[in-house]
């Protein structure tokens, strides 16, 4: 007999956008996407993974410089505040969990989004033009404005997601990245 739902839900049974759900030990560390019950492919990411796991060296160099997070625990920005603009983006599509308390995994939190992780990536990288977009009009230099939007146009995303992905998958030498 199936047991009854505990209010509030299992700590350790992670519900997904889609209305299956995952126990957080069948995520492991390595793992970018979930093949899920419901016949979808869902983008996993967790906080051991870099965020050059989306964007280049450079591009994180420039966040962490324009970006002042206001955590104490993690004043650097880093994976988990990407994935806190995806997660405010599209609050019904991405579910997270802190599993800091969970000893049988190895990392802290884990978010787990309803697309695959070749759109999480696309996502990621449009917020990031976004985010990086608005703190150039905030600085109040017409000319940087008109020279960052010049270059956007011609910035293409799809494109930079599929090589950045080929180039990623062949070079990295962080296995989470
Ligand atoms: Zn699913």
């Amino acid at each position: 007999m199936a047991q009854p739902r505990v209010p509030g839900g299992d700590e350790d049974v992670l519900e997904l956008p889609c209305g299956e759900s995952v126990r957080l030990e069948a995520l492991d560390l390595g793992m970018r996407e979930y093949d899920c019950n419901c016949g979808e492919t869902h983008a996993v990411v967790m906080d051991v993974h870099p965020p050059e796991r989306f964007l280049p060296e450079f591009l994180v160099e420039v966040l962490r410089e324009a970006i002042e997070t206001t955590s104490e625990e993690m004043p650097e920005f880093d994976t988990p505040h990407l994935l806190g603009i995806v997660l405010e983006e599209f609050p019904e599509l991405v579910v997270t969990r802190d599993a800091s308390e969970n000893a049988t995994v190895g990392y802290a939190m884990v978010w787990v989004a309803d697309f695959d992780s070749h759109r999480l990536h696309e996502v990621i990288v449009e917020l990031v033009v976004e985010l990086m977009e608005h703190a150039v009009s905030h600085a109040n230099d017409d000319a940087a404005l008109a020279n960052f939007e010049e270059e956007m146009t011609a910035f293409d995303v799809t494109e930079f997601v599929e090589r950045y992905r080929a180039e990623r998958d062949l070079e990295a030498d962080d296995p989470y990245a």
